[in-house]
């Protein structure tokens, strides 16, 4: 079941957006199949949990020794599913040798028991220890903009944890993690503890009902319905959704490097990033030398899909037909209402949607409200700081956000009053590929957050608090039967202890 054609049956093809051609196709499975899978991947766990984390970090390493053995191939797979330019398809690579290197350094002591000081004199006869046991089985669910490097990102956490995993990949976009995860089972002798299941939204449903926990990244729509089904079930879920991060340029900034981190963080994978920047708001005094600057780069971008290893154009085409007619509708909107384009504004041959700066731009219009989730950017001037903020914060989403300035203390300040998981000072999109600080959406953007240092492995573990005596009485005061002199001392040992005033100590 983890590759392409792994059962006969029903199929999902796979085409490349940059030129249509047909490029694999994978089983579209059903409900019984996904329960077969889960069924042998839970056969599996007890044995993977055992190794402890060395154990299983050896396997990962392992793994990870393939991926870049292989790294060529399976980029080619990322390319041609998503028509990305080489550059983004090799940010994926990147992503998963960080966060293998990151989790598997680190998982010995994320997993170790906790000894805890016992609260209060009474239960100084006590040992306290916390110890974590992973969930059996996490279903990983994932969208299509970032075929490997998105399961990658969480998939590491899970199973350093000693979970077993079933992915669920986009279904546009499911051949590269496929591959991946063959690499996991057929190559690397590693416990058939992973698995990666195909097919669309009802595989999905199908995975959240067989798993004992969800980890699931994408659309703020389809998050909400797995939410439902988890809290039906009474299973935990963490959700990555959709973000519409704002970027603030103060007078102040170093304004090439805003600029240039503007463009990067609005175009980076042809804006197809959750953390992407989506709007901009420039303090009046520098806004004009600011645009001119962004939308002098954003026009020299050079878009399509380069040959592999080639490096030759900065964007791609986009991932789906569906995504670039919300981008386009986004751009018809704006013009519609007042906004102007300075540069784009128009599709481009092979699914692509040219880089596009637009200003004029108002909370009235979609592109500053909803997810464009393409490569735009629309630059609107404010009047000052407040204006800024209140205007950053008027969103139903909160994924992350960014901020220039040269003043520190005053960027100090304003972190703490923009509503968003992050706040990359001076930089763009940062934030979120910091392993060891938590990611994660505030308000619509999402619920949980992932890496977060030992948070991004004890996600997929449940707590087990030991409590053991120091010394075996035969019985203790509080057991049966009630003695009243002992009660009563007991009464006013509770008062003596825990009172904070000499009234309330002796009971008067
Ligand atoms: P989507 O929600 O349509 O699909 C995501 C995955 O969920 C796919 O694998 C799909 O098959 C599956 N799915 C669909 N219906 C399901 C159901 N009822 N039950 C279970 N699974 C189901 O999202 P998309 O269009 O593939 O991806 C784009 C979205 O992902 C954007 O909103 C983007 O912001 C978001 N995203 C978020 C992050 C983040 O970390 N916050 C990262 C990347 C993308």
């Amino acid at each position: 079941m983890s590759g392409p054609a792994a059962v006969a049956g029903r199929a999902l093809a796979v085409h490349c957006p940059a030129d249509g051609r047909r490029i694999g196709e994978v089983p579209d499975l059903g409900r019984d199949e996904i329960a077969a899978v889960c069924d042998d991947l839970r056969r599996a766990q007890p044995e993977w949990e055992a190794l402890g984390p060395r154990g299983r970090s050896a396997h990962l390493l392992r793994w990870l020794d393939w991926l870049l053995d292989n790294e060529r191939r399976l980029l080619e797979l990322v390319q041609q599913e998503t028509g990305k330019s080489w550059a983004d398809a090799s940010l994926e690579m990147s992503v998963a040798v960080d966060v293998i290197n990151y989790f598997t350094a680190n998982a010995e002591a994320f997993l170790a028991d906790r000894k805890v000081k016992p609260a209060g004199v009474a239960n100084r006869v006590r040992r306290l220890r916390v110890q974590v046991r992973p969930h059996q089985l996490v279903g990983l669910i994932t969208p299509w903009n970032g075929p490997l490097g998105g399961p990658m990102m969480d998939v590491v956490g899970a199973l350093v944890a000693g979970a077993a995993v079933v992915s669920k990949p986009s279904e546009v976009t499911p051949l590269a993690w496929a591959e991946a995860v063959r690499g996991w089972r057929e190559e690397i002798g590693a416990p058939p503890v992973l698995a990666a299941v195909t097919g669309g939204g009802e595989a999905g449903a199908a995975v959240v009902d067989q798993v004992d926990m969800v980890m699931f990244t994408g659309s703020v729509r389809t998050g909400r319905a797995i939410a439902v089904r988890c809290a039906e079930r009474l299973i935990p879920c963490s959700l990555e959704l959709g973000g519409k991060d704002a970027m603030i340029v103060l007078a102040d900034a170093d304004l090439e490097r805003a600029a240039n981190a503007a463009v990067w963080g609005g175009m980076t994978n042809s804006g197809q990033a959750c953390i992407g920047v989506e709007r901009v708001y420039v303090e009046a005094p520098v806004y004009d030398r600011f645009v001119a600057m962004v939308t002098e780069r954003v026009a020299a971008l050079r878009q399509g899909m380069d040959a592999p290893g080639s490096f030759t154009c900065d964007i791609g085409s986009m991932v789906t037909p569906a995504q670039v007619d919300i981008v386009e509708e986004h751009v018809k909107d704006a013009v519609a209402k007042g906004a102007r384009i300075l540069t784009g504004g128009h599709r481009t041959p092979g699914n692509g949607f040219a880089p596009t700066v637009l200003v004029d731009v108002d909370h009235s219009m979609r592109c500053m409200r909803e997810e464009t989730f393409g490569p735009t950017l629309p630059i609107m001037k404010v009047a000052d700081v407040d204006e800024a903020i209140a205007l950053a914060n008027d969103s139903d989403y909160g994924l992350s956000s960014s901020l220039f300035t040269r003043d520190r203390d005053r960027a100090d300040r304003l972190s703490r009053r923009i509503e968003a998981g992050s706040v990359a000072i001076n930089n763009a999109m940062v934030a979120a590929f910091q392993l060891p600080v938590p990611m994660g959406g505030w308000k619509n953007s999402g619920l949980g957050t992932r890496f977060g240092g030992a948070q991004g492995v004890l996600k997929y573990c449940r707590q087990q608090s030991v409590v053991e005596e120091r010394f075996s009485l035969k019985s203790e005061p509080l057991w049966y039967p009630v003695v009243p002199w002992r009660s009563r001392l007991i009464s006013r040992a509770v008062r003596l202890l825990g009172a904070h005033d000499w009234r309330r100590r002796l009971g008067s």
